[in-house]
């Protein structure tokens, strides 16, 4: 149902009225992590001004440690819908748990299934009949194929409105947190028909990687970026290292409105 062999034409997924795919570079940005409605605001605002057209925020949060910040749940749903209502801007959000689809899709312009659930293939299905766009990020040790056959678990229950988000994957090298994997983007696209967008934050987990990572996934035909910012990142809960601060998602948003997206 995702390959190009079963529909020629690449897509266009529309988010709140907000479209993804050919023709269109999409900005995404946001809290990593939903903290607080001054600080869920303050990020929207910032990436709105920059150019942004969706708010990216997670409220449950699939973390390493189970120690770690996890997320505030339903409360952080309310305050994305909140900021949605404020700012005008549809929300994208993970979903970590089948269970929770139907209460994270109450709220969620677009469900996001992070890496980590890749395969969960449970998730998937039930995801795929939630009746809200999926962005499905890229398993960290996960093959393109396994991609694309998990976005064919969620298309199989009746749910076409997929984007692809390569979000980097574990390679030998230590010096960034993941790989991005650029050349996934046109593999993506000749194999599937659905969007493909790069998530520079969580594959370079560093802020002075997430402009240059833009500018080669726009360079290799990415429809879109998502990205993390922070009003305060030396204070942020969750990944503050990769966040932007004001000026830098500035400049991302003029690099991503100058730089001619290839169709
Ligand atoms: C995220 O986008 O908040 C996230 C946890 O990303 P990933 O699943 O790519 O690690």
């Amino acid at each position: 149902l995702v390959s190009r062999e079963h529909h020629a034409e690449r897509s266009v997924v529309r988010v709140g009225g907000v479209p993804i795919g050919p023709g269109t570079m999409t900005l995404i940005a946001g809290p990593c992590a939903v903290e607080t409605p001054e600080q869920t605001l303050l990020a929207a605002q910032m990436a709105q001004a920059a150019g942004a057209t969706l708010l990216r925020g997670g409220a449950f949060k699939p973390r390493t440690s189970p120690y770690a910040f996890q997320g505030l749940g339903e409360a952080g749903l309310k305050i994305l819908a909140d900021v949605r209502e404020e700012t005008g801007m549809p929300v994208v959000t993970e979903v970590v748990d089948a269970n929770d689809v139907e209460l994270v899709a109450s709220y969620a312009d677009m469900l996001q299934i992070g890496t980590r659930n890749a395969q969960n293939f449970a998730l998937l299905q039930a995801a795929g009949e939630a009746g809200k766009p999926v962005m499905l990020k890229r398993g960290m040790s996960g093959t393109i194929e396994e991609w694309l056959m998990s976005a064919e678990y969620v298309a199989q229950r009746g749910n076409l409105d997929i984007v692809l988000c390569e979000r980097g994957i574990r390679t030998f090298e230590k010096a960034t947190r993941n790989t991005l994997d650029i050349s996934a983007v046109p593999v993506a696209q000749r194999l599937s028909h659905l969007p493909v967008i790069i998530d520079p934050s969580h594959s370079g987990g560093s802020r002075d990687l997430v402009l240059p990572l833009t500018r080669a996934g726009i360079a290799v035909g990415a429809d879109g970026v998502i990205i993390d910012v922070h009003p305060h990142p030396e204070t942020a809960l969750c990944d503050g290292p990769q966040a932007l601060v004001d000026g830098d998602v500035r400049e991302l948003a003029k690099i991503v409105r100058d730089l001619p997206p290839l169709v």
